[in-house]
């Protein structure tokens, strides 16, 4: 019996009028890989990117790069997980967005009983960046408890996540947001400070809040927007972490600059370096699922939209409406 999957598809990049529901065959999986049932699926800024082609895949694609459900079958060579384990993952390649999907095995982490599935879908992916960002993408020296840190977009998905996980470490997380309410959000999660950036000048509004001193680090996932500007709210040696580009791709920079302003550091980091391998990805995910389980890091789901409604949920994280985490139910 050959079982079949709803999928959203797009076969040409575009907006979200691009977004198809189809019926597609999901077949066996072959060695290494597993198929998995979704119980529910994470929407991310990443899917945007792909959708527009900023970030370029083949067509036709399927979107979507977080999950969580039952593991169906499992081909030949996986031995960490079995039929009927509950699953989670973040996996490159896309495919996400449906109802069962086969992907490579060394993805998909045992999602703990605590977890739910629609914390596990929305959490892989942002979570797991959190965590890289924040136990590894660190200055010279690392940081210390007390340490500012400047977080951009901190009342989204990745940021309320980030917000709680610096409190549990102790650094002085400054956040970012587009509204009032959005800062407010940050600061009951854990953010030491907030700044509205649609209607205060950041960098002086850092520059006070630390002293004149600057952060030691900036985590900026709004790119052309803040690009240049995070670089004037840091320290001497400090490390601006550009992670995304909410805002559109930052331009070429001058590396001369990075001397005139005071021996800086510039990463250009993604997930999937971190999580190449399985067994860093689990380690990874176990950090990530004991701050979770711990209650130290709480995962808000604050939108909820079925899989065939996937158009409006990109217009709704594009326009900014969004806070913290959103879930697609297939
Ligand atoms: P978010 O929930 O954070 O949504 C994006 C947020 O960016 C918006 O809510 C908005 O918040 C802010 N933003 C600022 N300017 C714009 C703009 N012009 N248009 C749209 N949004 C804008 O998304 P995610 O949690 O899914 O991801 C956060 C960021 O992290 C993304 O840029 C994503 O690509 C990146 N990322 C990078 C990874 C990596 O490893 N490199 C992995 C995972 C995510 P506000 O209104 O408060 O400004």
């Amino acid at each position: 019996m050959s079982l079949s999957s709803r999928t959203i598809v797009i076969d040409a990049f575009g907006g979200p009028e691009q977004l198809r529901l189809v019926d597609r065959p999901v077949g066996e999986p072959g060695p290494g890989e597993l198929r998995i049932r979704h119980h529910a699926v994470g929407l991310n800024y990443i899917d945007v990117y792909q959708r527009t082609g900023l970030y370029a895949n083949p067509l036709p694609l399927s979107l979507g790069m977080e999950g969580a459900g039952v593991v169906e079958a499992v081909g030949e060579g996986v031995t960490h997980l079995a039929v009927g384990d509950r699953a989670a993952y973040a996996s490159q390649p896309p495919g996400a967005y449906c109802e069962r999907r086969v992907l490579p095995a060394k993805c998909v982490v045992k999602l703990p009983d605590a977890i739910s599935f629609d914390e596990g879908a929305a959490m892989m992916l942002k979570g797991l960046t959190a965590q890289y960002l924040l136990r590894g993408t660190l200055p010279q020296g690392g940081l210390q408890a007390g340490d500012f840190i400047l977080f951009h977009a901190a009342a989204g998905g990745v940021g309320l996540i980030a917000c709680q996980w610096a409190k549990a470490l102790g650094y002085q997380l400054i956040g970012t947001a587009g509204s009032d309410e959005k800062c407010a959000l940050a600061r009951e999660l854990g953010a030491a400070h907030t700044i509205n950036y649609r209607t205060e000048d950041f960098v002086a509004r850092v520059k006070e809040i630390t002293g004149g001193k600057g952060v030691k680090v900036v985590y900026d996932s709004v790119g052309a927007d803040t690009f240049m500007k995070s670089l004037d709210c840091l320290q001497p040696f400090g490390l601006l972490a550009n992670f995304g580009n909410a805002s559109g791709k930052v331009p070429p920079l001058d590396i001369g600059l990075l001397a005139a302003k005071g021996s800086l550091y510039v990463s250009r980091p993604t997930l999937f370096t971190h999580i190449a391998t399985r067994e860093r990805t689990q380690a990874m995910a176990d950090d990530l699922f004991g701050m979770v389980t711990s209650g130290q890091v709480k995962i808000r789901i604050d939108q909820r939209y079925p899989l065939a409604d996937v158009a409006q949920a990109h217009r709704d994280l594009e326009a900014r409406k969004t806070t913290g985490c959103s879930i697609l139910l297939p």
